[in-house]
């Protein structure tokens, strides 16, 4: 029989409906909820685990971290030659339990230099043996050579000798795009991440250039549609957008210099926007204490506000949002002061707890798995003292986490 556990908080968040519910208590079994009864009803001699005054929600989901490397220092992707594929992999056991620690129980991780270091750590963490959070992981980038995703910056003799796992990704044309994609699928990622435009911190390239074809893209759709799988495409510049987004990609990443037309689009396609709103304000106030060059700090002011314009228009027009925040810029663990800006820029706060729950399950296709508590998922919860339906600031300090049934902080952790 697996052990149960009752969880009594003050409110319980329904993130399918967007609703508070209140005397309420949630039975867990095991690693999976077993149902919401009334406060009234917890039975005698059950474990019970009482929340006074919180708000009980699903663990939070940020659908664009980077939990392996160490914080980018917006000196360019050239000193990755510097770290060894095992100094990488181990920096995403600390960045996976802070992420962990402060409420984030799953993330979309949309990729690494170090191909499949990524997947190395979704599978400890999932063997139990590192703490952290569920992973749906790239494995690599996706990128035409010098591009977003590419190792840019180095010496001509240097760069021909870089090794492959640095630029497992790096594709050109067509074909090269379908070898691709299935090798990196059959290596172990869950979806392609691909960059469809340059990126602020890829010295060399410009966010509101494309650099893919639509053909291009349609090929990694294709591909992934045979897998069971997406593409997620980071994408600042409008052509970029849209090129992605009539190829197919399940959701735009950044959407910084989006047009009128582009939001059109992805309102018609149901294609996700996935927006870094905090990350561009961290950048322009620590960068140049961090060492960020002039060039990625220009190339932050370019997209930081026309990025938060892009949102509010985003949001009138209907169109899908998950909460992503490129963790990694900012510390991990410092994921939901990304909702503090969805808030400011258009969405309730209701809604950007939704965003950061439901709706990114919805983009992850784990909305069976977690993302809402009900019946049949994960007993994946976290609790705040106040309403964060009322401040959503209030989930940047989150003192009780359960992953799948275990209280790894707060009350009851071991
Ligand atoms: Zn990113």
């Amino acid at each position: 029989m697996a052990e149960r556990v009752i969880v009594v908080p003050e409110r319980v968040i329904d993130t399918q409906r967007g609703e508070s519910m209140h005397d309420r208590a949630v039975v867990v079994s095991g690693d999976r909820i077993e149902g919401i009864i009334a406060a009234t009803d917890v039975p005698d001699g059950s474990r019970v685990i009482r929340l006074d005054g919180t708000t009980l929600l699903p663990g939070l989901m940020d659908a664009h971290s980077h939990l392996i490397g160490i914080q980018d220092t917006g000196q360019g992707y050239a000193s990755l030659v510097t770290r060894t594929g095992a100094q990488e992999a181990l920096t995403g056991v600390k960045n996976a339990r802070d992420t962990l620690l402060a409420g984030f129980t799953s993330v979309r991780d949309v990729g690494t230099f170090r191909a499949f270091a990524d997947v190395a750590l979704r599978d400890a963490i999932e063997a139990g043996w590192v703490e952290g959070p569920r992973m749906l992981c790239a494995g690599a980038y996706v990128t035409c050579p010098g591009g977003g995703g590419d190792l840019t910056g180095l010496a001509p003799d240097v760069d021909a000798v870089v090794p492959r796992e640095l630029r497992f990704g790096v594709t050109s044309g067509v074909d090269q795009m379908r070898t691709n994609v299935r090798q990196i699928l059959r290596y172990g990622a869950d979806f392609i991440k691909v960059l469809a435009t340059g990126a602020v911190l890829t010295s060399g390239t410009n966010p509101g250039v494309p650099e893919f074809t639509e053909a291009e893209l349609r090929a990694a759709v294709e591909e992934c549609e045979l897998a069971g799988t997406f593409v997620a495409a980071h994408a600042h510049g409008a052509e970029g957008i849209k090129r992605a987004v009539r190829a197919g990609v399940r959701s735009i990443e950044h959407g910084s210099l989006i047009d009128d037309e582009a939001i059109e689009l992805m309102a018609e396609h149901g294609t996700y926007l996935v927006a870094d709103m905090y990350d561009g304000d961290y950048m322009l106030e620590e960068g140049p204490a961090l060492g960020y060059t002039e060039e990625v700090l220009a190339k932050t002011r370019l997209t930081n506000e026309a990025q938060r314009e892009g949102f509010t228009k985003c949001v009138k027009a209907g169109v899908r949002i998950a909460n992503g925040t490129d963790s990694g810029i900012a510390p991990h663990g410092w994921n939901a002061r990304n909702l503090g800006f969805y808030v400011r820029f258009g969405l309730t706060p209701m809604q950007a707890i939704q965003s950061a729950t439901r709706w990114t399950a919805e983009l992850m296709r784990w909305e069976g798995r977690v993302g809402t508590i009900a019946p049949g998922l994960y007993a994946d919860l976290i609790a705040v003292p106040g309403d964060p339906t009322d401040d959503v600031t209030l989930l940047q300090d989150v003192p009780f986490v359960m992953k799948g049934g275990q209280i790894v902080k707060g009350v009851g952790a071991p």
